[in-house]
């Protein structure tokens, strides 16, 4: 399914796959003077490709190289013979998603990927009315960028900023680096911010602030408990209490015990 709403100037594109007819989760793409930034999942591929052909498309950027932001690239550049640009890193991943190693519900939410073809991309994006600076976010995944345009005062910050304080994480994250890249975004004192699960938010300077002070304090918690000779899940029981129930159905891929991990730097308990 696919839902699209004007945010100003932009057209916010919020996708989702049904599974027993209801939405599971839901990705963005965001649309502006023929500039699409993420193109959801390849479950949504042909919905979003109708979509575009409204709208008309120049050029894609994608913010990293996770499938649920990757899937409409393969439908889109074969119908319209775009460029897309990533971050160096991602490009590979753009040419081979197989590299993704989906888990197994990850590939139930969002579908597998297609191939597609990638450009590194530079310091600045261009559009007929937009400049965009491409601000390197890594630690949601390693090759993340964002995206900002400082006239308008707007932010693109793919999934660099999710909402809510975090009780979990994804095995492959870096928690310093998110916390060293919204700190990165905050600097750059944006009026809107737009996530890519489409929430949009015109209080971003805040919503950062608040969440750099958790992961913060969280992380201080972290170590003083393992200082004291505490085992990671003990430390989770502690701080973050039981597993959320993503943790189960990712089978622990996103768990609370890889968020403790995460600030020990440990990928597996000893
Ligand atoms: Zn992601």
């Amino acid at each position: 399914m696919i839902e699209i709403e004007k945010v100003g100037e932009v057209v916010k594109i919020r996708m989702a796959n049904r599974l027993f007819g209801r939405p599971l989760y839901y990705t963005a793409a965001y649309w502006l003077d023929g500039l699409l930034i993420d193109t959801g999942c390849s479950r949504t591929s042909g919905e979003l490709l109708s979509v575009i052909e409204g709208l008309g498309l120049e050029r894609i950027v994608n913010t990293h190289s996770h499938e649920d932001h990757i899937g409409g690239n393969a439908t889109l550049q074969e119908k319209f013979g775009v460029e897309i640009l990533a971050h160096p890193l991602a490009l590979p991943i753009l040419a081979d998603p197989k590299r993704l190693h989906l888990q197994p519900y990850r590939r139930l939410i969002w579908g597998s990927p297609a191939p597609s073809q990638g450009s590194p991309i530079g310091e600045v994006v261009t559009t007929g009315r937009y400049s965009f600076q491409v601000i390197p976010t890594p630690g949601h995944s390693e090759d993340h960028i964002s995206l900002y345009e400082p006239r308008q005062g707007w932010l693109f910050t793919g999934d660099a900023y999710i909402g809510g304080l975090d009780k979990a994480l994804q095995a492959d994250s870096d928690i310093y680096a998110i916390i060293t890249s919204l700190k990165r975004l905050n600097a750059l004192s944006a009026k809107r911010l737009f996530q890519g699960s489409g929430t949009v938010r015109d209080d971003p300077q805040e919503a950062i602030e608040k969440k750099v002070e958790y992961l913060e304090e969280l992380g201080e918690k972290v170590q003083q408990l393992h200082g004291q000779g505490l085992r990671p899940k003990e430390i989770k029981d502690r701080l973050l209490g039981r597993e959320p129930p993503i943790a189960y159905w990712t089978l622990g891929h996103f768990s609370g015990l890889n968020l403790v991990r995460s600030y020990l730097k440990i990928e597996e308990d000893e």
